[in-house]
């Protein structure tokens, strides 16, 4: 069973980064019938909020992309103490008691001599007595992983192919800090193997880290999961930008964009796939599939998005959005509307032509009489009859057509200004019957005053 996780920080609301790696995690499992989970990354009692983890959930839900479970790391710091004593207890963590200060230092002095910056593990070679001494002066030690040397580390990336690097290049990283506090790296190892969590999905901002963590699971005991790291998301000009990164749900949603539309571009961006309109979430889940995800950049523009958002929102059906709609609108009207939207919100501006009150534009004499003449061709319109409502203005045009003459334009533009007072705007002959018959008549009669 096919088993991921999103496992984001609290720190901050979601952006469209995260979101992108959220849903790319959620289709793996869906597309495998397995299980998505979310992992509240907490450890940080200090930066994380609980507004945020909130935030978290209702983003997640509103995106359709809920969890089948949710863990937190807060409640989990007694199975990172057990790893961590297991680790002490095999030599795989060591105490180490450099400054913030001295270790950029070493880097300075590497970096001078044209060295990669690679700790020193110098703290290794501290004797007992070392540490008794430190202890006596009341300093306490920050904790780092020891590598293993012996072999690469080597993994089959689903994203970008296989992957190999040499430990002794990698500083043994810093996993847990003097006050006790943890860093990412164990923490989230840990909840791996014991969350049974079998694919991780990621940005490729963590590359490294992962050559870091496999050594863990191994240390654990425990066969690493498999690993894709996705190329990142930059803005369509090319660049990472600031502007991406608090570009969040919140934005969307104030800007009448669809959590389907989003769906659909982030689940195809990146991807050789191309990206559509598809609001059907079974399709978006159908398509998904690692070997498509490229290496270079994935692009994000605003203006396809709202592009795509229009295409959805083209296909939305009544029931989705009918708590959104305007008082009194039902399906029929939903449909006659629906083909004239960049999103649902404006549905209410269409709306207000059918119920008015509508302003005219002024009519020269002769189109007055025009108006007047489609007054008196009421005459021929079967109202009551709903199952031919959509023939009334086939009706009304092809009798106006005959009696006065007038083709196209001038046959048209007139009736929808006196009946809409708009030049353009959703089909005629699905309008009429929703402004009804008493209304029509009124708009133009009144136009042909
Ligand atoms: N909390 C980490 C982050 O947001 C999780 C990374 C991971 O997926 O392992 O970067």
């Amino acid at each position: 069973m096919v088993i991921t996780r999103f496992a984001p920080s609290p720190t901050g609301r979601l952006h469209v980064g995260n979101i992108r790696t959220a849903l790319h995690n959620w289709l793996l499992a869906k597309k495998n019938g397995g299980r998505f989970v979310l992992r509240i990354d907490d450890t940080d009692g200090e930066r994380s909020r609980e507004e945020y983890v909130e935030a978290i959930r209702e983003d997640l839900s509103w995106l359709g992309l809920a969890p089948d479970g949710e863990e937190r790391q807060s409640q989990r710091f007694d199975h990172y103490e057990a790893a961590f004593d297991r680790l002490v207890a095999n030599g795989r963590i060591y105490r180490c008691y450099e400054t913030a200060q001295e270790l950029e230092l070493k880097r300075k002095v590497l970096l001078g001599r044209g060295l990669p910056p690679i700790y020193d593990r110098a703290a290794l070679e501290l004797s007992e007595a070392d540490h008794a001494a430190k202890e006596a002066e009341g300093v306490q030690p920050h904790w780092r992983f020891k590598l293993d040397h012996s072999a690469p580390i080597a993994w089959e990336d689903g994203i970008r192919g296989a992957q190999h690097f040499d430990p002794a290049l990698l500083s043994d990283p810093v996993i847990r800090r003097a006050d006790g506090s943890w860093l990412y790296m164990l923490p989230s190892a840990v909840d791996d193997v014991e969350m049974g969590i079998t694919d991780v999905l990621r940005g490729e901002d963590h590359v490294s880290n992962t050559a870091v963590q496999i050594q863990m699971f191994t240390a654990l005991s425990s066969q690493p999961p498999r690993f894709a790291h996705e190329a990142l998301l930059v803005g369509a000009e090319g660049k990472l930008s600031k502007r991406l990164g608090s570009l969040g749900c919140d934005a969307f949603r104030e800007r009448g964009i669809e959590p389907e539309a989003i769906v659909a571009l982030l689940a195809r961006l990146g991807t050789s796939l191309p990206v559509e309109p598809i609001a059907d979430r079974g399709e978006v889940i159908g398509g998904f599939d690692l070997s498509t995800f490229g290496r270079a950049p994935a692009r994000f523009d605003d203006a396809e998005l709202d592009r795509l958002n229009a295409a959805i929102v083209h296909q939305l059906p009544y029931e989705a959005v009918q708590h959104r709609l305007p008082e009194g609108m039902g399906e029929a009207g939903w449909e006659t509307v629906r083909p004239n939207l960049a999103h649902v919100g404006e549905a209410g501006d269409w709306w207000r032509i059918v119920t008015g009150p509508i302003e005219q534009p002024q009519f020269d004499a002769e189109t007055r009489e025009y108006l007047a003449q489609a007054v008196r061709a009421f005459a021929y319109l079967e109202w009551s009859d709903p199952t031919i409502s959509d023939q009334l203005w086939r009706t009304l045009t092809a009798h106006l057509k005959t009696a006065t003459g007038r083709k196209g334009k001038a046959l048209f533009l007139p009736l929808r200004q006196a009946l809409t007072g708009m030049d353009h705007g959703p089909d005629m002959a699905a309008l009429l019957p929703l402004i009804g018959e008493a209304e029509a008549r009124a708009r133009l009669e009144r136009a042909a005053l």
